[in-house]
């Protein structure tokens, strides 16, 4: 007898969630509309930053090296508050899961809110579970491929919709556009488009639960996030079981619990899985099973909560008959705190830094070759390249001073000797830096490498400084 090879890989079980409504489902269209709102109208938000700067109010600027964010406005250098941010989200994430489990991944995740949108999509064209399972089990026909292509071009139409607001993060957003039609903005532009295009259609449209289940790395992150402490999607088992049809619990009440195993819970699940088998990684925590069985439970005359978000600490105390903890102590535990503490400490770090950063600032480099060099009246020479930043929009006037180093004359490449003096005065155009190649001449008596440092200050009405220290070489 001949056996047939064991496969390492299960068929993917279509997935067809039904339709539901109830609070959850609510917040979640709430959610939605709401980021994808946010993704969409962001771009086209005006911030007026006067006539030097681009008026996007969200900009990355690859070309400049800019990143515009409102009134804020960072430049290379400052990239450690994008760093900032980045830990801040990431701490952020673990805080929500630690409070209410993976509600990042049932609600605001981009896998999440597209696929709930291509799922709309589908039901509205093709109807609800069960007829979308009798059209998937239908033969091929004239019929059922044109529903297919049309329920694909509508899948297509957001996912170009999709790519292509994500270029306008980039460029400003009605210029990009109108490039975009005409067939004159970069090529890379038209690249991006199809590649998101290409991704939302297929992840969204067609890998759906698999993405959350097989491909992110989170759902195995979160679990050394959860405690027992953290509000999770709970089937009481407890008050469920010993599960049985309406008719068989209705005939023997005191033989079966509650569960009337209607599979309702099962059918709304957006990842195809069963929550009464206990807390699984296929459970994104969109509590869409909640709605499904508290509406049973209504219909049934039977108390709602059969399925609930609770913590184990609570759903042990109700299984053993203790009130559960209200929920605002079941959110503020001791791992929640501590992740808010640090969420909270870096977010104020960064805002203090935002508040008290200059927007202007000075660099030296000292030219090496030759380092040093006697004049014909006998004082020494070092040469320097300064660079002067002017992070604001205007043009800002400033004056390059020396410290802390005695008969020192300044002059620069454009000018020379003959003009040497003791300040350096010069315009600096708006968001930008300027470059002074710089001469400074000293007696030739002294250390032979002598401390001193660049001073600039703004001379207009606002004021500023900035210092940077440097050393001064002279010969033996
Ligand atoms: S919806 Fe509620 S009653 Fe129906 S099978 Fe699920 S847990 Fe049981
Ligand atoms: S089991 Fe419930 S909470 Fe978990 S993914 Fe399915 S419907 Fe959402």
């Amino acid at each position: 007898m001949t056996t047939a090879p064991l496969s390492l890989y299960e068929k993917r079980k279509g997935v067809y969630p039904k339709a539901v409504d109830g609070f959850y489902r609510r917040l979640k269209w709430a959610v939605m509309a709401v980021t994808l709102a946010i993704y969409w109208i962001t771009p086209w938000l005006r911030w007026d930053r006067g006539p030097y700067a681009p008026d996007q109010a969200v900009l990355i600027d690859l070309a400049h090296r800019r990143f515009y964010m409102f009134a804020i406005e960072i430049w290379p250098h400052e990239f450690y508050y994008v760093a900032g941010l980045l830990v801040m989200a990431g701490v952020g994430l673990f805080l929500v899961t630690s409070a209410v489990g993976r509600a990042w991944c049932g609600y605001a995740c981009p896998q999440t809110v597209w696929t709930d949108l291509y799922q709309h999509v589908e039901r509205w064209m093709d109807g609800d579970r069960n007829a979308q399972i009798r059209l998937d089990k239908a033969r091929w026909s004239v019929a059922k491929l044109a529903r297919r292509l049309a329920k694909w071009s509508v899948w297509l139409v957001i996912a170009f919709g999709t790519g292509g607001a994500w270029i306008f993060y980039f460029a400003d957003a009605p210029t990009l556009q109108h490039q975009f039609w005409t067939g004159t903005a970069a090529s890379v532009a038209y690249a991006t488009v199809a590649i998101l295009t290409a991704t939302t259609f297929i992840l969204g449209g067609f890998m759906r639960e698999q993405v959350c289940i097989y491909m992110c790395p989170w759902p195995r992150i979160q679990t050394a996030m959860l405690d027992e402490k953290s509000l999770v999607v709970t089937y009481k088992h407890w008050r469920g079981e010993q599960r049985g049809s309406l008719k068989k619990t209705q005939a023997a009440p005191t033989e079966f619990g509650d569960c009337i195993d209607c599979d309702q819970c099962v059918a709304v699940c957006p990842t195809g899985i069963d929550i009464r088998q206990g807390p699984q990684i296929g459970c994104i925590t969109c509590a869409l099973c909640i709605d499904a069985c508290d509406k049973v439970m209504g219909q049934v005359g039977r108390p709602r909560g059969l399925i609930d978000y609770c913590t184990e600490d609570d759903a042990n105390a109700e299984k053993a008959g203790r009130a559960p903890r209200p929920v605002i102590r079941s959110l503020l535990h001791v791992r929640t705190l501590v992740y808010l503490t640090l969420w909270s400490a870096v977010g104020a770090a960064m805002l203090f830094a935002l508040g008290t950063r200059t927007r202007m600032d000075i660099s030296a480099q000292q030219d090496r070759n030759p380092i040093a060099m006697r004049l014909s009246d006998g004082t020494i020479r070092n040469a320097f390249t300064v660079k002067l930043r002017n992070m604001e929009s205007r043009p800002r006037p400033m004056r390059v001073t020396v410290e802390g180093l005695a008969g020192v004359s300044l002059w620069t490449d454009r000018d020379g000797r003959a003009d040497a003096r003791t300040a350096i005065d010069t315009i600096v155009p708006p968001d930008s830096v300027a470059k002074l190649r710089l001469f400074l001449a000293a007696p030739a008596h002294g250390p032979l490498r002598q401390d001193f440092a660049f001073t600039v200050r703004a001379t207009d009405r606002e004021g500023g400084t900035d210092r940077e220290p440097a050393h001064f070489e002279r010969l033996q």
